[in-house]
């Protein structure tokens, strides 16, 4: 008996056996990867065969039969399925979700996986005429099929605009030409033949560290091998990536390029559309249902030569991939929060390695294990400690604020150095990494703080909007005008952005002010707008979180004040101080990537403070190598592994007496899992926010020597979590390699 063992999108961790539709296709069909559309409880749902077998566990007047198959050929490439298949397991995820996570919705819906957009190929008949030309009296067609022949298969509605209807209608009906059907396989046999999309280089003369790592890097052409490119902001990375992409894509390649966050980076995919004279398929999540299914077609047909794209994208499927890019590999943003918790920069060094093709990992500020790999020989660095032409690396400064006065968190030092870089006609960035007026708002009569009522935290003013909104949960309410506990007076305590823009304003009335945050910039297109006018140089001062660190290119800036370098400084959580670090390294690369030469000056309460003097007198590198001792002495990542069983619940007993359970089937028992060497349960702890969103949160924290261990472990102890059977209304959850232990 023939059974498909299908990939279902439900949080169950398990597959889910069927018998062939009663209309059973060909059996060649059934391959690993297709899509199945099956019957689900009463519902229909659109699942992935996972794995043909012979026999299943059910018996057989149970099973039901799937509906139809969905595809001919599988929507993934044969490396992605084993990635897919392999990262359900390594992060203890259930499949389904795992392939629907890799899908775009309008495939989960069912849709066809190949462009349905009609295609004109050449016939062999055709190609014969095009090569020897037997009607010498209609040159129009001539050229038609020469074109044809040189580009491949081309969209109807392409060819159209080069071509008169008459002459394509000619063609055709001489039978040179016809519509092809399947058009993806189509696309894919023919782009390996097709001219590569022609490079146009710039004017640039490659610095030598530039043309080392290119030259590196191209050695290791069609085999894995990971590179490192450490670069300074502006040092040129950007440059080594254009021309390591062109050579791949030369050979009818393609490449993957990871950036942390598009929207934010429309240049960078500006120059790469400039470059290949090709438009790069853009996979992100701001993208409309229909234009993310058209690029991830373009990517599954071979079209798209280039595919650019954020966390998800390390899914495309991509026929012939031959290098992948990750910008910024040390960017937050590439681990998944939430749901299937995967890192997208580890999928793309396991992906290359499954594909056997070369990996580049960029950064200003890379990753501590990063680091700690390149050092162990596992990955060729490559540095590029300049920045090419008259740009000059910025000299930072530390401000004392116990010396100097401050107004609204703005030292003398500071506002100083402000009014004169805009006199000498420079732009200035203020970095703040808290959004809204104040933090909180205060009675000095009582001590109420305004507190949220879901949350274990104080509601954040934000003044314009006139109101109070809760950061962790999203509540928001009125402004109260009295205290509620006293009736006496409230006063805004601390700075956010908006305030400091406001404080702005009133110092430097003359110079226009732009914010980006995500206040400023929720209305669509509002990024573009603020980008906008710091680029056209009609705003001087720029106000921002988070989201001024990555990659923009602004040539006029020549000054940046970080006005709370504090904030990471006493954190509790161990990747704090590297976080900070590479903020404040990002933050300082917006200065002076032109002609001027860039200052940056770093408010704090803690000029001493060893971190800090380290990262300014000997730079980031000094910073990650003692950062790196310290986390060998404490024994964490990347010298132990992670995993944490997060849970939350309303109920705070229940929620303490179910983690104490999952830690009893790790620690009790003859054949416990954690009494393997190496093995260490910490917990049950409660979360910073112990109580968000009206629940108690909590984890266990577990310890590995290394990876093998803490595979074994998990491998023994979730299923025995998953047999406790979790109250009503606790919700659980596993995170390997965590990137916040909370
Ligand atoms: P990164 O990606 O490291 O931030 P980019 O590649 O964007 O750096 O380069 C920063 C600026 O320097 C860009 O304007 C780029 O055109 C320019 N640039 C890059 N390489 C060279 C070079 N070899 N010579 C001159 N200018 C260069
Ligand atoms: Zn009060
Ligand atoms: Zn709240």
């Amino acid at each position: 008996m023939l059974i498909l063992r299908i990939a279902v999108d439900t949080p169950l961790r398990r597959l889910f056996d069927y018998l062939p539709p009663t209309h059973a296709p060909l059996q060649d069909a059934l391959k690993p990867g297709v899509r199945v559309r099956v019957p689900f409880g009463r519902r229909q749902l659109v699942g992935i065969l996972a794995a043909v077998a012979e026999e299943s566990a059910i018996a057989a007047p149970k099973l039901k039969a799937a509906l139809e198959i969905l595809d001919r050929h599988p929507v993934f490439d044969a490396v992605t399925f084993d990635l897919l298949c392999w990262a359900a397991e390594y992060y203890h995820h259930a499949i389904g979700e795992v392939f629907a996570a890799a899908l775009p919705a309008m495939l989960r819906a069912g849709q066809a996986a190949a462009s349905d957009r009609p295609c004109w190929d050449l016939t062999p008949a055709g190609r014969t005429e095009s090569e020897t030309p037997s009607n010498r009296r209609a040159p129009k067609q001539r050229a038609l099929l020469a074109w044809l022949r040189e580009h491949g298969v081309q969209a109807a509605l392409d060819l159209a605009v080069r071509f008169s209807a008459a002459d394509i209608r000619a063609s055709a009906a001489r039978g040179w030409i016809a519509l092809a059907r399947d058009s993806a396989s189509a696309v894919v046999a023919v782009a390996a033949a097709a001219p590569a999309p022609r490079e146009r280089r710039g004017a640039l003369c490659l610095t030598p560290p530039q043309q080392q790592a290119i030259d590196a890097i191209l050695a290791t052409r069609n085999r894995f091998a990971v590179h490192l490119l450490h670069g300074v902001t502006g040092s040129g990375k950007t440059e080594v990536y254009m021309r390591v992409i062109a050579a791949a894509i030369a050979d009818g390649g393609q490449a993957l390029v990871l950036v942390p966050e598009i929207s934010l980076t429309p240049q960078l995919v500006e120059r790469f559309r400039k470059r290949f004279e090709a438009e790069p398929a853009t996979l992100h999540s701001a993208l409309a249902g229909s234009e993310r299914r058209d690029a991830w077609r373009r990517a599954h047909g071979g079209e798209a030569r280039v595919v650019i794209g954020t966390r998800s994208a390390v899914f495309a499927s991509l026929p012939k991939l031959a290098l992948i890019v990750v910008d910024e590999e040390h960017d937050a943003s590439y681990k998944q929060q939430e749901g299937f918790r995967y890192s997208a920069r580890d999928l793309c060094v396991l992906r290359a390695q499954r594909a056997a093709v070369p990996i580049v990992l960029g950064s200003a500020t890379p990753s501590l294990e990063t680091l700690e790999n390149a050092a162990q020989g596992r990955y060729a660095a490559h540095a590029l400690p300049q920045r090419p032409g008259a740009a000059t690396t910025p000299r930072m400064t530390l401000v004392d604020l116990k010396r100097h006065a401050s107004e609204q968190g703005l030292s003398q030092p500071a506002m100083q150095a402000i009014s004169a870089h805009l006199a000498a006609g420079g732009q200035v960035i203020v970095f703040l990494n808290r959004r809204g007026y104040a933090p909180t708002l205060f009675c000095n009569s009582c001590g109420w703080v305004a507190p949220c009522a879901h949350c274990d935290a104080r509601m954040t003013l934000h003044r314009r909007a006139a109101q109070l909104r809760c950061h962790h949960c999203g509540a928001q309410r009125p402004v109260p005008s009295i205290c509620e506990a006293c009736g006496h007076e409230l006063h805004p305590v601390g700075q956010g952005t908006e305030r400091i823009e406001e404080t702005l304003a009133r110092l430097f009335p003359t110079h226009a002010i732009a914010r980006l945050d995500r206040d400023s910039t929720a209305a669509r297109g509002a990024v573009q707008s603020v980008l906008e006018r710091v680029h056209s140089g009609a705003a001087r001062i720029l106000v921002g979180t988070q989201m001024l660190t990555k990659g923009h290119h602004f040539p006029d800036v020549s000054l940046v004040v970080i006005l709370d370098a504090d904030q990471g400084l006493f954190a509790t959580d161990y990747r704090a101080t590297e976080r900070l670090a590479q903020t404040i390294i990002q933050v300082a690369g917006r200065a002076g990537r032109a002609a001027r030469p860039g200052e940056v000056m770093i408010q704090t309460e803690f000029p001493e403070h060893p971190l800090l003097n380290r990262l300014i007198a000997d730079g980031y590198e000094a910073f990650a190598t003692s950062a790196l001792q310290e986390r060998r002495e404490a024994h964490w990542p990347p010298y132990a592994r992670l995993a944490l069983l997060r849970a939350e619940a309303r109920d705070a007993a229940r929620l303490d007496a179910f983690l104490r359970a999952a830690a009893d089937c790790a620690l009790l028992g003859d054949e416990a899992p954690a009494a393997a060497a190496g093995i260490k349960v910490l917990g049950p702890a409660s979360a910073l926010i112990a109580r968000r969103a009206d629940h108690f949160r909590a984890h266990l924290l577990i310890e590995a020597d290394g990876r093998p261990a803490l595979q074994r472990f998990l491998g023994q102890w979730l299923p025995a979590v998953e047999r406790l059977r979790a109250p009503p209304g606790l919700r659980w959850s596993i995170d390997v390699d965590p990137l916040q232990v909370d």
